[in-house]
């Protein structure tokens, strides 16, 4: 990830030379795709036009899952898929992705049957191959109610717990920019493709790129061009031209985040909507429950999508019927995020029909473009574009990559033996930072934030508390400011944080899960990102105006987009 002190340069290196592959998107998918490419020994570049993650990878619901309720609709392949991705995707990145178990209540008139859920289960575990000791269990209504006491007494029947694994969206994202970073792969964000260069037989071979940092416009050359633009995947195509086949279909799907002392349950669950047959979760995450999501077709220009109010009174109402004590209203969300699933156009079928198999498209021109698919499945759908891409080098160029690395190819910071690692890393962590004052809700944070990287970051913080003891620098009063001044230079240093918001909502969560705390602090973070980056005062203004514009809409439902 280029630093934003290192664009200008890396701008003028790019158009030097030719790339063997452009990636256009910075989500999951596009930096899957470039790890890919990387661990076959490519020399590869992708371009973002926002910030890292900034389209739907930041606003998922944050699983890695193998989807159950594809079952139901019979997608054996996606569920297979995913599903025995989970594994592989732990074990490469255990501080990122955890095992969470989802308690799956059995409710009357709900959709999961007495006998019919652990047929199911069984299913799913057995398509993802799932080992004997994380298979599920099922309970009593006793035990159920005793599990998860806030559940509704009077329709709970009882209960299967079964395994999924939370993480952090663009973390993931982050992660695996910096390991494809790690690898000779290239990235930059605020760095818009505008349109495509051609050979004399009409091959795309370059692309045209606005840095919007600078507002120049740059040409880079590459053999190979992948659109994984997401839900704009169709507004790249129609720059090579007129959309044929398939299209996009947009969905929309929102999550609410309360603080977990509002909202305590004891673990994540999967529940049913009675009103309308679908299912959402309820995810334990730190301080905060989160839950989500809705599901509804999108027609409204692409840009930001927002929370409406429907949008909440549908989840709040769904959580107040499951759990009934709690009596959430509006006045209880500490903020809330909407993303835009890119799925595929398939006539006659409402927004939760549509399948989320990711397809690939070629045009005459060269030109890949992914679509669909999910978070989770990523890693496979990186490994099948670039064989398209591999195929279509055969014989050209003399080329003779390598197979795809990434199945075994542990994440930036998660060189971890196993789950226990990170556990026994952090409680060394714990003690080794006593003397900047961190507890342990900071070193959980750190560590499945960076990972391995945390230590980094807490060299940092214990060099500017020896230049401040020493007088080079203003003394910083809060060692919580410390820290996070150490982790902002760390991000700005090595992953491409260029403002405010880029930190405090893809790098590090904190709009969404301590919004709260930022009120006193995020003027001195934009205060620190202008000088690290010697902005004017007008831009720092700027940045901050971004961010408070997001800081509000976090938290304002209106009745329209
Ligand atoms: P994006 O993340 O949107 O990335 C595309 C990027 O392309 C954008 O950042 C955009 O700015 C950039 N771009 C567009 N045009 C250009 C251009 N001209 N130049 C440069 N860059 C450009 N999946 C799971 O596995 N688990 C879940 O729990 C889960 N929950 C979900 C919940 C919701 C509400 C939604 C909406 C999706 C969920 N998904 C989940 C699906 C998953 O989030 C998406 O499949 C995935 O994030 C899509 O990533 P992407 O990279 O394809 O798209």
């Amino acid at each position: 990830m280029i630093a934003a002190a290192h664009r200008k340069e890396a701008f003028a290196r790019l158009g030097e030379t030719p790339l063997d592959l452009l990636v256009i998107g910075g989500g999951a998918t596009g930096a899957g795709i470039l790890l890919d490419a990387a661990s076959r020994g490519m020399k590869a570049l992708l371009l973002e036009q926002e910030d890292y993650a900034w389209g739907t990878s930041s606003r998922s619901t944050k699983l890695i899952h193998g989807g159950l309720r594809y079952l139901k609709q019979l997608e054996i392949g996606l569920v297979r898929e995913v599903g025995r991705e989970r594994a592989i995707l732990h074990a490469n990145a255990p501080h990122l992705v955890h095992p969470e178990e989802l308690l799956l209540p059995l409710i009357e008139s709900g959709s999961l049957g007495k006998y019919s859920t652990p047929v199911g289960l069984w299913m799913y575990e057995k398509l993802a191959g799932v080992p004997k000791q994380e298979r599920f269990r099922t309970l009593s209504r006793e035990e159920t109610l005793c599990a998860e006491p806030l559940l509704n007494q009077r329709i709970t029947k009882g209960s299967a717990v079964y395994r999924e694994y939370r993480t952090d969206d663009a973390r993931l994202v982050t992660a695996l920019l910096a390991t494809a970073a790690d690898l000779g792969a290239e990235s930059l964000n605020y760095a818009r493709v505008e349109s495509f260069e051609y050979d004399d037989a009409g091959q795309i071979n370059g692309i045209k790129v606005q840095d919007r940092i600078d507002q120049r416009t740059h040409s880079i050359k590459a053999r190979n061009v992948v659109n994984a633009a997401g839900p704009w995947c169709d507004e790249v195509r129609k720059i090579d031209g007129p959309v044929e086949g398939k299209k996009l279909q947009l969905t929309k799907g929102v999550h609410l985040v309360f603080s977990h002392e509002r909202f305590p349950i004891l673990r994540s669950l999967y529940f049913d909507v009675p009103a309308d047959g679908r299912m959402i979760f309820a995810v334990r995450r730190d301080a905060c429950t989160y839950l989500g999501t809705t599901d509804t077709l999108y027609t409204t220009p692409i840009g930001q999508p927002r929370t409406l109010a429907e949008d909440a009174d549908y989840l709040l109402a769904a959580a107040n019927f499951m759990f009934p004590t709690l009596n959430l209203s509006r006045e209880d969300i500490l903020s809330s995020w909407a993303g835009l699933r890119p799925l595929i156009h398939e006539e006659g079928k409402g927004p939760s029909e549509l399948s989320r198999k990711d397809e690939v498209f070629q045009t005459p021109s060269g030109l890949i473009s992914i679509a669909g698919g999910k978070l989770t499945g990523y890693r496979l759908m990186a490994e099948r574009v670039m064989d398209m891409v591999m195929a279509s080098q055969t014989g050209k160029h003399g080329s003779t990559y390598k197979e795809s690395g990434t199945h075994q190819l542990p994440l930036k910071g998660g060189d971890f033996e196993s789950y226990a690692a990170v556990r026994q890393y952090k409680k060394r962590l714990l003690g080794e930072s006593r003397q900047i004052d961190l507890n342990l809700a900071q070193v959980n944070y750190l560590v499945n934030t960076y990972g391995t990287e945390a230590s980094v970051i807490i060299e940092r913080a214990y060099a500017l508390g020896a230049m401040e003891r020493e007088g080079q620098i203003e003394a910083i009063e809060r060692p919580f400011l410390r820290l996070l001044k150490a982790e902002l230079s760390y991000s700005m240093d090595f992953e491409g944080v260029c403002t405010l918001s880029d930190f405090l909502i893809r790098r590090t969560g904190r709009l969404y899960f301590e919004r709260p705390d930022l009120e006193d602090c995020y003027r001195q973070i934009a205060e620190w990102i202008a000088e690290k980056r010697s902005l004017s005062d007008e831009k720092r203004e700027l940045q901050i105006n971004e961010f408070e514009q997001a800081y509000y809409e976090v938290l304002s439902f209106p009745a329209e987009a």
